[in-house]
């Protein structure tokens, strides 16, 4: 009886670990709408309406913090520690990717268990794209490509990347540092960056686009989550901010 127990504990727990993903924290990717809009490929509204001028969510993406060689993987390690850095680096650049996707093609999102947040959702994560106007199909996207390497329940993905968006309101944080929207005024890179560190309490990282006239404008505001999806953390990687100039536009919407 014991021993039978016992195989009954080892398999639950070998069945379990074996669909552990294993990566080192969370970007939460925010996304300016009037930054997606105005360049040359455009953008429609959801069937909800015309979102508010607020930063909105493209996705809680999990991420590797050793990914390639060099001053990334020392930056990783001091703000991680040794050794969680050295636990995960097995699982680093698994498909030539910095990050785990697409763990699970059979787990689809189920409007039932998040239908509680929809609400929420539509306001704080629609679509944008013109393919089709139902924010579900972008959540479906995101959890299927993400969501499902993440370790999280569906519930716990999509109320947890509202949960720290609502706690820190980058859309605020911006304007109470003078970042505000408009169509003529530019930003430096690094007032952007102090601001959101000031705000936040941690760095985070940024990515630029260009509007339809090639002006550089602030696009995705790329924030460091723990692997419970819960805190905030520093970036433990720096990225490419694609910024070409030193002077960034937020396009007012
Ligand atoms: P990902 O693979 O998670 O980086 O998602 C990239 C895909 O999401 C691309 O096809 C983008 O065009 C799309 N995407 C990004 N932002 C939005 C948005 N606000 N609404 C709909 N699709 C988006």
């Amino acid at each position: 009886m014991e021993t039978s127990i016992a195989f009954v504990l080892l398999f639950s727990l070998l069945a379990v670990s074996s669909v552990a993903e294993k990566f080192d924290f969370f970007y939460l990717v925010q996304q300016w709408p009037g930054s997606f809009c105005d360049t040359r490929q455009g953008c429609c509204f959801p069937d909800t309406g015309k979102p508010a001028a607020e930063f909105g969510i493209h996705g809680l993406w999990p991420n590797y913090a050793k990914c390639g060689r060099g001053r990334g993987e020392e930056l990783a390690s001091a703000v991680l520690g040794e050794d969680d850095v050295a636990f995960f680096s097995g699982a680093v650049g698994r498909r030539g990717k910095c990050w785990p996707e697409f763990c699970d093609d059979g787990n689809a999102l189920s409007l039932w268990e998040v239908r509680d947040l929809v609400a929420s959702l539509n306001r704080n994560w629609p679509t944008l794209s013109c393919k089709s106007g139902r924010s579900f199909e972008f959540w479906s996207y995101e959890w299927k490509k993400h969501g499902t390497c993440s370790n999280l329940a569906q519930h716990d993905y999509f109320a947890r990347a509202l949960a720290i968006k609502a706690a820190y309101n980058l859309t605020a944080i911006l304007a109470g540092a003078g970042i505000v929207p408009s169509d003529t005024a530019t930003y430096s890179l690094s007032s952007v960056r102090d601001a959101i560190a000031q705000g936040t309490g941690f760095t985070a990282n940024l990515e630029c686009n260009r509007d339809a006239d090639g002006n550089a404008q602030l696009f995705q505001v790329y924030q460091c989550v723990d692997r419970q999806g819960k805190k905030l953390i520093d970036c433990p990687l720096s990225m490419p901010t694609k910024c070409s100039s030193d002077q960034l536009k937020l396009p007012l919407f």
